[in-house]
């Protein structure tokens, strides 16, 4: 709301984050174009050879090739920079990508790593399988209890890595503790912040070292295009990443980076959007017959309502519930649906159902499902832009019928 005493500044740091999403990072061309403008280009043009040579020097700031930097996705980086309130964004091409060298730009082998073991498929894989393979050993925890991140700690860890809320039940960690003792003992702490989205979520603010985001997510919100970022300290860029993403070349696409750009400028609406329809589904679906557990973060009876409080502003997006019956009334309930769609992504404008145990936490096997609590009637719902009453409806009508068919 106005605030008549502080007279507008043209600094956008000091802007609401409604108003760094639309105006934040941009840079206009000679055209003065109101939209942001797409620049489709590998390279850039120098006036001179002594213009080329300063380039390279780093004497002359500009562009030099769009593995480096690019207009675009330099608009796209400064926007989400300002709303993380971060020193420095790097966008990369996927959320994987983002993990990958945010994690292996700082890490050597003989380092250790410890890491909550509820996440995202993919990261488990970076963690478990890929970084023992380049010398890098790894703990991993279950990260909802402080005490297993102090007793996992051997001399030579030097990352903490975790994902809150997590993939798909919905666990949190404490990030304010986790990093205060990574901090006590020179530990580099990771999040990934995609199921909370910066709008929800600052983990910077409560201590963290780096942030995360598959922006394919929420963050482009329309299911259309990949893309990640990762958001760090000036010094962690030029100590670690900047080089690594430099050469090796996880660069995001300027198109992708204008479509996500452009995605920034609606991101506040359409969460607020989404978690106030999510609030409403998961409150019905506790009332209906059948659903044995419903876990979201906005309701009073989330297991850990008390971080929820600590750390995130909203609710979120997403909802896990189990329904009686397992794995042949979970397939049931979803080939019933009529609205909401049946696939593996999330944070979408679409309403989307997955069912962990046989899709995205199929290959971790029944044991690692059953230590994380991923029952066989699990689901997973990311809710989008519908209705929140029809949504409502078809989860019912759903339900129903997975359980008199
Ligand atoms: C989707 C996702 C990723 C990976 O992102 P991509 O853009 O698909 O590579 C990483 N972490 C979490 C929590 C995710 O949901």
């Amino acid at each position: 709301m106005a605030n008549n005493k502080t007279p507008v500044s043209a600094d956008p740091a000091s802007w609401s984050p409604e108003t760094q999403l639309v105006h934040g990072g941009v840079l206009r061309s000679q055209f003065g174009e109101t939209s942001e403008a797409l620049f489709l280009t590998q390279g850039f043009v120098y006036n001179s050879a002594e213009q080329a040579e300063a380039r390279f020097k780093n004497e002359d700031p500009g562009f030099q090739y769009s593995r480096f930097s690019n207009p675009t996705v330099t608009m796209f980086e400064e926007r989400l920079r300002l709303l993380e309130g971060a020193e420095v964004c790097r966008a990369t091409a996927t959320g994987m990508a983002a993990v990958t060298a945010g994690l292996l730009c700082f890490l050597k082998a003989g380092d250790h790593i410890v890491a909550a073991r509820a996440m995202f498929g993919s990261c488990r894989y970076i963690v478990e399988t890929l970084c023992p393979r380049f010398g890098i050993s790894m703990t991993l925890i279950d990260g909802r209890d402080i005490e297993n991140w102090k007793a996992a700690i051997r001399p030579n860890t030097r990352g903490f890595f975790f994902e809150t809320p997590a993939n798909p039940t919905l666990d949190l960690v404490d990030i304010a503790a986790v990093s205060a003792l990574g901090r006590q003992h020179g530990i580099t702490t990771v999040v990934d912040n995609v199921f909370a989205t910066p709008m929800q979520q600052r983990p910077l603010a409560h201590g963290a070292d780096v942030v995360v985001y598959s922006a394919t997510k929420h963050i482009d919100g329309q299911g259309r295009c990949l893309g990640g970022a990762i958001l760090c300290s000036e010094k962690f860029l030029t100590d670690y990443l900047q080089d690594f993403i430099r050469q090796t070349g996880p660069s995001l696409s300027p198109f992708n980076a204008w479509v996500m750009l452009k995605s920034l400028e609606t991101l506040p609406i359409r969460v607020r959007a989404q978690s106030a329809s999510a609030a409403r589904v998961a409150d019905h679906l506790a009332g209906l017959p059948g659903i044995s557990r419903v876990i979201y973060c906005g309701r009073a009876d989330h297991p850990q309502a008390e971080i929820v409080k600590k750390q995130m502003t909203g609710g979120g997006q997403m909802i896990a519930f189990e329904i009686e019956g397992g794995k042949d009334a979970a397939f049931k309930l979803q080939n019933a649906l009529k609205i909401i769609k049946i696939s593996n992504n999330l944070g979408d404008a679409k309403s989307i159902i997955t069912h962990p145990p046989t899709t995205t936490h199929y290959r971790i096997g029944p044991e690692a499902r059953a230590e994380l609590g991923i029952t066989d009637g699990m689901l997973r719902l990311s809710i989008g832009l519908e209705s929140a009453d029809d949504l409502a409806a078809d989860l019912e009508e759903a339900v129903k019928a997975a359980r008199t068919s």
